[in-house]
């Protein structure tokens, strides 16, 4: 048995939204293991400076790639780069998502018959805005960089970065949490679908973790918590919010082949707020 994960050594890894909080430690994660990788991103600066501080500091092959995931010819561009630079793509991991205040109600719950900051009241644009980044945002890349896992003689893993909201939609964020789900779904479906050609597909469904997309939610200006903020860190069993290391182990262990039997699941890593009845 392989007990380290020492075959992900050599591998191709491509990470949509790659230069963003928890990308920037899956980053970290792969490379101290000796992966490549392709950093995919729109924020095209910011994923090659973090390509070269991976080259630097663990000797491995990186690149920051400029795409926008729900643009299709971007996806297809980036893919002939890596592949010219870097070879066949291994392992794709999606995390490119995100939330915005045009997708989300002022209110939790509709209390009063005022339709102003519920749901009657969203902006259809900002919902398909949310909507298509999580989960078109998956699917389009998916498509493109996958094929390179396709062949008799090759093999591959899909990891999507999937959310807590998936199990059970948070307040307020009715697409994120409908596209979330979708994630989960689409992982079942795409695990099933690939499986004859030794592709997984699996999903890691972080808790809460303090980024640019979620702090107006969470902190009030002081930097302490907002009563959402507080909540959350009531609702979870440990007590607190994650920090982006903690999700390594879980994606490093689902990209792995210690995992080599392992297809079609979402594992949370959420401190137990999935588990927790809230009473
Ligand atoms: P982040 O905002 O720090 O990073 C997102 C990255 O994606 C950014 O670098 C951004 O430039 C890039 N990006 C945005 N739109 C893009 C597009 N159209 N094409 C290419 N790149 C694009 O967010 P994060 O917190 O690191 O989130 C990463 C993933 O984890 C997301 O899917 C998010 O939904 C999920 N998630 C986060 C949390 C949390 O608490 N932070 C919890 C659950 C799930």
């Amino acid at each position: 048995m392989n007990n380290t994960f020492s075959d992900i050594k050599g591998k191709l890894v491509v990470i949509t939204g790659g230069a963003g909080v928890l990308g920037k430690s899956l980053c970290t994660a792969f490379a101290a293991c000796g992966a490549n990788l392709a950093i995919v991103d729109l924020n095209a600066e910011n994923a090659q400076k973090m390509a070269e501080e991976l080259v630097s500091e663990f000797q491995v092959q990186a690149i920051g790639v400029s795409a926008n995931v729900l643009d299709r010819a971007s996806l297809v561009e980036a893919k002939g780069t890596i592949n010219e630079a870097l070879g066949s793509i291994d392992i794709l991991v999606n995390g490119a998502g995100g939330n915005h205040p045009k997708a989300t109600t002022a209110v939790e719950q509709m209390v009063e018959d005022e339709l102003e900051g519920t749901f009657f009241d969203l902006d259809v644009k900002g919902f398909d805005f949310v909507f298509d980044l999580n989960f078109k945002g998956t699917l389009l890349p998916t498509m493109i960089f996958a094929q390179d896992m396709i062949g008799a003689d090759r093999q591959g893993v899909v990891l999507n970065i999937s959310s807590m909201n998936a199990f059970k939609p948070l307040t307020k964020i009715p697409a994120y949490s409908a596209a979330k789900a979708a994630i989960n779904n689409f992982t079942e479906w795409l695990a099933t679908h690939l499986a004859p050609q030794n592709v997984r597909v699996n999903s890691l469904a972080p808790g809460f973790f303090i980024t640019d997309q979620n702090r107006f939610l969470v902190t009030n200006q002081d930097g302490s918590f907002t009563e959402r903020g507080q909540k959350i860190v009531n609702g979870t069993p440990m007590g607190k919010f994650g920090s982006p290391d903690d999700i390594q182990g879980t994606a490093l262990y689902l990209c792995s082949d210690i995992a080599s039997f392992v297809t079609g699941v979402c594992i949370p890593v959420d401190g137990g707020y999935n588990c927790f009845s809230g009473v």
